[in-house]
C-alpha cells in the first residue's frame, strides 16, 4: 500500500504522541523509583521483601548491615541463601500463609561471632486482586536497648547487694545486744562500734549514689546545676590536699605538690574538685606508710593535666580496662575495709564527662599508679546564646 501525506502526517503525529507520553511514564517510574530507593537507604530499619518463590524482590542497606552481608550478595538471591538463618525464614513462611502481620524477637549470630537482638515485624503482600504476591519484612536491630537494660538490671542487683550487705551485718549486731551481750559495758561499744562503721559504710553508699545519680543527669538531660567559670588551678588543688593532709600524716605519707601554674581554668569547680578528691583518697587509700602521694599540674596547648602519682598496690593490666566501673572492685574485701564503695572513679568518670574532659590510668602493679584528668583551659561554648 500507499500512503497519501495526510495519513503519514497523522500517524507521525499520534508516534510524536506516544513517544511524549512514553517518556513521561519513563520520567515518572524512574522518579517513583529514586525516590523509593532514597526512602529505603535513609531507613534505620531492615527491609526485605520476597517474592511467591521466597526469592528477594528488594532489600535495604540497613537489612543487609543487620544481617551482617552486602546488599548485592542478596538481592534476586533465593531467601534460605540470603539471609543464612533458618529462624528467618520460618518466620517468613509463617507469613505467607497468615492473615494477619506477626512480629517476634530473635537473637542472631552475625558473621560466626556477633550476636545481635533483632525484632521482626512483617506481613504477606497481597496485590489488587488478592492473591499473594509475597512477604515485606522490617528489621529492627534492638541490641543496644537490650544491652542498656542489662546494665539497669545489673545496677540495680549490685545496688541491692551492696546495701544489703552492712544491713545484714548491722541487724546481727543489734540482736546479739538485744539478746544480752549489751550487759558487759565493754562488749556492749565493741559491738556498737561495729554498728557504727556500717551505718558509715551505708551512708557512704548512698552519698556516692546520688553524686552519681547527679552527674548523669546532668551529663543526659543537661541543665544548670553546674556552674562553669574561671577556678583558680593551684587554689583548687591546695583545697584537695588540705582535705588529706591528715589523713595522710596519720598513715606516713608525704602529700605533696610540685610547682602549679597560676592559671584558671574554664570548670565547675566543685566537680573538678569532688573528682580530684576521688583521686587523692584512692591514692592514700592504696599506699603503704613510708610513700608518696605526689599531684601534678601542667597547661598544654589550651589542655590543663593534672596527675595524681602513688607509690602503692598498683592495679594488674587485666583490671585496668574495667575499673571505671560502677562497682567494680579488685579486692572487695579490701576496698570494703578502707572504707570504698567502688563508686568512686565511676563518679570520676561522669564528672570528666560533664566537664568536657577526661581521665586515664597508667599502673604496675606493686609499683603504683598513675591518674590522669585532662581538662579543656577554656570551655567551647557552641550552647551559648547568640546576643
Ligand atoms: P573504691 O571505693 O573501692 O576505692 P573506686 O571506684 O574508687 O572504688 O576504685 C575501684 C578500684 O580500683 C578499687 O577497688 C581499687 O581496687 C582500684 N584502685 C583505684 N585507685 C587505685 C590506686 N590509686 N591504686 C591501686 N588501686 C586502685
Amino acid at each position: 500500500g500507499r500512503f497519501d501525506t495526510a495519513e503519514l502526517d497523522g500517524l507521525a503525529e499520534s508516534m510524536n504522541i506516544m513517544a511524549a507520553e512514553l517518556d513521561e511514564r519513563i520520567r515518572t517510574i524512574t522518579r517513583q523509583k529514586s525516590e523509593l530507593s532514597a526512602i529505603l537507604s535513609s531507613m534505620m530499619e531492615g527491609l526485605v521483601a520476597v517474592d511467591k518463590s521466597e526469592n528477594i524482590l528488594i532489600v535495604n542497606d540497613a537489612a543487609a548491615e543487620i544481617l551482617g552481608r552486602q546488599p548485592a550478595d542478596m538481592h534476586g538471591k533465593p531467601l534460605v541463601e540470603a539471609v543464612r538463618n533458618s529462624r528467618i525464614v520460618e518466620f517468613v513462611r509463617e507469613l505467607s500463609n497468615s492473615q494477619t502481620p506477626m512480629s517476634c524477637e530473635m537473637t542472631i549470630v552475625v558473621g560466626g561471632f556477633v550476636e545481635k537482638s533483632v525484632e521482626l515485624h512483617g506481613a504477606a503482600l497481597r496485590g489488587a486482586d488478592g492473591e499473594r504476591r509475597g512477604v515485606l519484612v522490617v528489621f529492627h536491630d534492638i541490641s543496644e536497648l537490650r544491652r542498656l537494660e542489662t546494665i539497669r538490671r545489673d545496677f540495680v542487683a549490685n545496688v541491692s547487694h551492696e546495701l544489703r550487705t552492712p544491713l545484714t551485718s548491722i541487724k546481727g549486731f543489734v540482736e546479739t545486744l538485744l539478746d544480752g551481750a549489751g550487759n558487759d559495758p565493754e562488749d556492749r561499744t565493741h559491738f556498737l562500734e561495729i554498728i557504727r562503721s556500717h551505718t558509715d559504710r551505708l551512708n557512704a553508699i548512698i552519698e556516692d549514689l546520688l553524686t552519681l545519680s547527679h552527674v548523669e543527669q546532668q551529663e543526659i538531660i543537661g541543665g544548670d546545676d553546674f556552674v562553669f567559670e574561671p577556678s583558680p588551678l593551684a587554689a583548687m588543688i591546695s583545697d584537695v590536699v588540705s582535705v588529706f593532709e591528715e589523713r595522710a600524716a596519720g598513715k606516713n605519707i608525704a602529700l605533696k605538690h610540685g610547682e602549679i601554674a597560676d592559671i584558671s581554668i574554664d570548670t565547675v569547680r566543685n566537680l573538678f574538685e569532688q573528682a580530684l578528691v576521688n583521686l587523692v583518697d584512692n591514692a592514700i587509700k592504696y599506699s603503704a606508710a613510708g610513700t608518696v602521694v605526689e599531684i601534678g599540674a601542667q597547661i598544654e596547648n589550651g589542655s590543663a593535666t593534672i596527675s595524681v602519682i602513688d607509690q602503692g598496690a598498683g592495679i594488674p593490666a587485666e583490671h585496668l580496662p574495667r575499673i571505671f566501673e560502677r562497682f567494680y572492685r579488685i579486692d572487695k574485701a579490701r576496698s570494703r575495709k578502707l572504707g570504698g564503695t567502688g563508686l568512686g572513679l565511676a563518679i570520676v568518670k561522669h564528672i570528666m564527662k560533664v566537664l568536657g574532659g577526661t581521665v586515664s590510668v597508667k599502673s604496675e602493679q606493686g609499683r603504683g599508679s598513675i591518674f590522669t584528668l585532662v581538662l579543656p583551659v577554656q570551655r567551647e561554648r557552641a550552647d551559648d546564646p547568640v546576643s
